[in-house]
């Protein structure tokens, strides 16, 4: 049993200046956690216990499925220049030197120390599944960190690595993760949704995300309420409703309209008394490339059409071109490759790559919702006007078609066609087959049945331990404080006695204390010389599920039970306290 007295929780009627989220208020507000610099925050008291708690249910359920390793977080150079991940990983990793000058990193995932391992230690197809994981500190060199420990520079992460001999062993071992997370996150007390997530450029095949919904979220959520579709917005797609193409005007040719001054999308639309759905959006990008022959880095125009109501999507395009990240292309960029000013670039009379490796040419992406449309409205590459009976593929060839824009709420489900709804989320944990890009780039290999040499299959799996808990409290949270689903409360219950200046009071909460604490509850005891009010403000604000509030009924032989989450109250006698904590938080299963 723990006294209050005796401990340190600092906790403040005032929120940090710059905490925008309830999580960063209410951690920092309940003391448990301190800022030390900028996204590196220290756990003091509670928060440990909570993540000790939350910790001990991740090993609890990844042991049914795996084994725990520790690994390093300093990690030599090399190692991440044998998988090719030490210059990708740009700004975004901690890089330093050692005193002889070698390089080192401070890992921020551990792809290649498990296939190291593996690389070295796994030679038969008789050892292979396995299953591997670790939970430890994790760095990122963030942009921006903020929002307390949901954007961090240091952060703990549940990381596991899977390596079978084919893709059949990898379904089982990614099916035992998604399986393992349910059970997890079950126990933790969190409402999540599993979505499909955008498995990126780096070779995966299959990526699921656990998130949970909540408005400080920076991910977003695209899901259906009749079916069961759930994706994140970078893989989400929908049914579109289909739209009437214009009528073809003169000989049906291209034709150019004048539109002066009309720049927007919206305001050539009006100007022709057409909708922005009968109009093409051309954007105009750069991607980096290298250049095969002298290996220098190049800068390549992409341009995208989407239909004029529609939103590109960034992920999207990254991985049409390729993984690579694109920037917009400067007006003057424009004029110089297309001869045309920024506002009024279209796509015909450009010759376009006829397949992204022809280098020479500029590529054109056309959304999948442009393809066997007819007689759109184009830029005409020329100032003040546009062009009218456009047809991809008649006018113009595209390099690929691809899906390239954002869902938008409403829209039809892929599935059922109901409307689709979207949320903010915050992610929690994140599956991914990873295919063989670390075994093969690292050479991992085994020998298979035959006597064969190949190359083992790998998923990576993670969960971020700080996200559970801040999950938690953006789910469960008022203008008062939090309250924590009772596995990962840093105490179940809390007994607060009104006044330790009356013998009885004091004496009765020390007893159900004890008695709570004996039958393997976690009892913090607020044995304080403090005022009720005092004491009634903290139990509200630190996130014990449970107050016992002993006060001036005892000489009934009666005491309060109060549940945070609902402010439901009831006196329970005190013979009877352990039997009902015993039925709430340790139902008979
Ligand atoms: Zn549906």
């Amino acid at each position: 049993m723990h006294r209050w007295s005796q401990l340190f929780i600092p906790t403040l009627r005032e929120a940090p200046a710059d905490a925008e989220v309830a999580s960063h208020k209410f951690l920092v507000r309940a003391g448990f956690i301190r800022q030390l610099a900028t996204g590196i925050y220290s756990y003091l008291f509670l928060g440990q216990r909570s993540f000790n708690k939350i910790i001990g249910i991740v090993r609890e359920e990844m042991d049914k499925i795996g084994q725990e390793f520790y690994l390093p977080a300093l990690h030599p150079r090399e190692l991440w220049e044998s998988s090719g991940r030490w210059s990708v990983m740009g700004d975004t990793m901690f890089r330093l030197k050692d005193r002889k000058g070698a390089d080192l990193c401070l890992g921020m995932t551990e792809e290649e120390v498990m296939t190291e391992i593996a690389r070295k230690e796994l030679r038969s197809y008789k050892q292979l599944p396995q299953i591997w994981y670790q939970i430890q500190s994790k760095f990122r060199d963030e942009a921006r960190p903020k929002s307390g420990l949901l954007r961090v520079r240091q952060f703990l992460m549940k990381d596991s690595y899977s390596f079978d001999i084919d893709a059949a062993g990898l379904d089982v071992s990614y099916q035992k993760h998604h399986d393992a997370y349910c059970r997890i996150f079950d126990r933790c007390g969190l409402k999540y949704v599993v979505v499909e997530a955008h498995s990126g450029a780096m070779g995966g095949s299959q990526s699921h995300e656990f998130m949970v919904r909540t408005a400080a979220g920076e991910d977003q959520v695209v899901s259906c309420e009749k079916c069961n579709y759930a994706a994140n917005m970078d893989k989400a797609t929908s049914k579109l409703v289909p739209v009437e193409d214009l009528a073809a005007t003169g000989d049906g040719n291209p034709l150019e309209v004048h539109t002066p001054g009309q720049k927007t999308i919206e305001d050539v639309a009006r100007f022709l008394g057409v909708s922005p759905k009968n109009k093409i959006k051309t954007l105009a990008l750069m991607v980096d490339e290298k250049d095969s022959k002298t290996g220098k880095v190049v800068p390549r125009p992409v341009v995208v059409l989407l239909r004029g109501d529609h939103q590109l999507n960034e992920a999207k395009l990254s991985s049409a071109v390729g993984g690579k990240e694109t920037r917009p292309m400067q007006a003057e960029e424009i004029e110089r490759l297309f001869w045309s000013p920024a506002g009024f670039l279209g796509p015909i009379g450009i010759e376009w790559a006829r397949d992204v490796r022809q280098v020479e040419r500029p590529i054109l992406l056309v959304d999948n919702a442009l393809e066997g449309r007819t007689n759109l409205i184009s830029g005409a590459n020329k100032e003040d006007y546009h062009l009218k009976n456009v047809t991809p593929g008649r006018d113009f060839q595209p390099t690929a078609y691809a899906d390239l824009r954002s869902v938008t709420a409403g829209e039809s489900c892929p599935n059922c066609s109901a409307p689709l709804r979207i949320d903010t989320a915050v992610e929690i944990g994140h599956i991914f087959k990873l295919g063989y890009k670390y075994s093969e780039s690292m050479g991992a290999r085994v020998l298979d049945r035959n006597g064969k040499e190949v190359t083992p299959i790998m998923g990576s799996y993670g969960i971020g331990i700080e996200r559970i808990l801040t999950a938690a409290i953006e789910q469960s949270n008022d203008e008062n404080g939090f309250w924590l689903p009772p596995p990962i409360a840093p105490f179940e219950i809390v007994v607060t006695p009104t006044n330790v200046g009356d013998e009885k009071v004091k004496s009765v909460a020390e007893d159900i204390a004890q008695q709570l604490d004996a039958a393997g509850f976690e009892v913090l005891l607020d044995d304080r010389d403090e005022r009720p009010g005092v004491k009634f403000k903290d139990a509200d604000l630190v996130g014990i599920p449970y107050r016992v509030t002993v006060g001036k009924k005892v000489t009934e032989g009666t005491v309060e039970v109060v549940r945070r989450s609902t402010r439901e109250m009831h006196d329970a006698s005190i013979g009877a306290i352990t039997g009902y904590f015993q039925q709430v938080l340790r139902p008979a299963r």
